[in-house]
């Protein structure tokens, strides 16, 4: 996208076409605006279609052009944080919908995949979260034992069953969750646009909003070249924010993270690695993750920006950590790369702000965006036509807030990376 391989790398080769859209030329009206086409966006177009509402969709860039085109394609379960703590943040009552919202959340999207055919590489045969020594241990089975007693459906594998699931020796274990899956996520962006068209949503690309002025009948919200009059607004713009508004812009920590992506492996390498197909996510304080695509790629991935001094060091960091990882692999060319911004909040929580009367915004998945991206979306229509109050929402309504020391942080985060990557944390 915007002819840089590195923006959405192997999703852009892979993914289905994108369906027709067009630049907004002129001055129109629909009954919902929805500002940004990532997974909240069209998520919430769809549901809007589907209760025969017109939905009028403006993207800045490309349909998938933010997160929800860059990412690993991992469909969890759940937070980042433990469910427990979420319950401790959000109290019991707000806390315990949050966890049975996100624990159903695959399930919602693989449903979606299958209600509506989307071509996208759906897979749900659980993801593994696995152990970096014995704290990464003592980490999963507290997870485990937490979702356990919440009823979920996760096994804790010993590290002889991680061995065989992953086809390496590194780690000491492993939470298997079989909630959840992958996906090719930029064809699934591509995918809930498509089913949001067929259902009579619009979506207008190349077209940054600029404003929201009052107008009779709601809002007038202004791109460079047209405008959309509508009674009720939603930004799903996330963590790519641009040009609309400065406080959604500046609220959120920006966490690089990129991945990298072989050519196909052989039939012989494909039945020694991953040869159940799950995702992976370690412990590590510097995490990474892995997966294989369709075709039988193996994608890998770390916090890290590839640009400037970074784009050497996370590569070099790559071929090491996975030629030990998979001695097999030491010769391995990538094919792909591409990196992208996570959003995170101070509490690891997603944000629910009504901006104005009558335009409201769910951001900060904290890199758990397919799952929660999809169900807030749902949410967010929802909301806009009445068929639910704010008040039975999983997350409290907040003023948009200023986030202490965000540059210092994101700062940290992107050279932290590059320091941890060049001396050789483990994996
Ligand atoms: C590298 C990476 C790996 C990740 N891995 C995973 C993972 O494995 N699993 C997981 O669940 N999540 C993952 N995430 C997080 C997930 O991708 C995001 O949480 C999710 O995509 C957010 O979706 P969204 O629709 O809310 O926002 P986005 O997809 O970011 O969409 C926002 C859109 O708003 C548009 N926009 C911004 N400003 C304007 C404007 N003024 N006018 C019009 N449009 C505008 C942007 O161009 C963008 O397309 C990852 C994220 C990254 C970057």
């Amino acid at each position: 996208m915007q002819n840089d391989p590195r923006t959405h790398g192997l999703w852009e080769v892979s993914a289905p076409p994108v369906p027709p859209t067009e630049v907004l030329t002129d001055n129109i009206t629909a009954d919902v605006v929805i500002i940004g086409a990532g997974f909240t966006g069209l998520s919430a177009a769809l549901h809007l279609a589907e209760d025969k509402q017109h939905a009028v969709v403006l993207e800045a860039g490309e349909i998938g052009f933010g997160g929800s085109g860059r990412n690993v394609g991992l469909v969890n379960a759940g937070m980042w944080i433990k469910p427990f703590d979420l319950c401790n943040t959000l109290g019991d009552t707000l806390g315990r919908r949050l966890i049975d919202q996100l624990s159903d959340a695959p399930a919602m999207v693989f449903e979606l995949v299958e209600k509506y055919g989307m071509a996208c590489e759906a897979l749900n045969n659980g993801t593994l979260h696995c152990a970096v020594g014995q704290s990464g241990l003592r980490e999963v089975t507290e997870r485990a034992r937490q979702w356990r007693s919440l009823g979920a459906s996760v096994e804790l594998l010993d590290a002889k069953s991680t061995r065989e699931k992953v086809g390496t020796g590194t780690y000491s274990g492993a939470l298997l969750d079989r909630r959840a899956g992958t996906i090719q996520p930029l064809a699934y962006a591509r995918a809930l646009a498509r089913a949001a068209i067929a259902g009579g949503a619009t979506v207008h690309t190349s077209s940054p909003v600029v404003s929201a002025e009052p107008a009779p009948g709601g809002w007038k919200i202004k791109t460079s070249r047209g405008s959309v009059t509508a009674s009720r607004v939603i930004v799903a713009t996330n963590t790519y924010s641009n040009g609309f508004s400065q406080a959604l812009q500046t609220e959120l920590v920006r966490l690089p993270y990129f991945n990298v992506a072989t050519r196909r492996l052989s039939d012989s390498l494909l039945a020694s690695i991953l040869p159940e197909r799950q995702g992976l996510w370690n412990t590590s304080a510097v995490l990474s993750s892995m997966r294989l695509d369709a075709e039988g790629r193996l994608i890998f991935g770390s916090v890290g920006a590839l640009r400037g001094t970074g784009k050497q060091i996370h590569r070099n960091w790559a071929r090491r950590a996975l030629s030990k990882l998979f001695p097999q692999l030491s010769d391995v060319e990538f094919e792909h790369e591409w990196y992208g911004w996570i959003g995170m909040t101070p509490d690891s929580l997603p944000r629910f702000h009504r901006l104005e009367q009558n335009i409201i915004s769910i951001s900060g998945y904290n890199g758990r965006g397919i799952g929660a991206g999809t169900s807030f979306g749902r949410d967010l229509a929802r909301l806009v036509t009445g068929r639910m109050t704010e008040a039975e929402l999983s997350l409290p309504l907040s003023e948009v807030a200023n986030t202490q020391f965000r540059v210092a942080k994101e700062s940290f985060y992107e050279i932290g990376s590059q320091v941890a990557h060049m001396v050789g944390h483990r994996f």
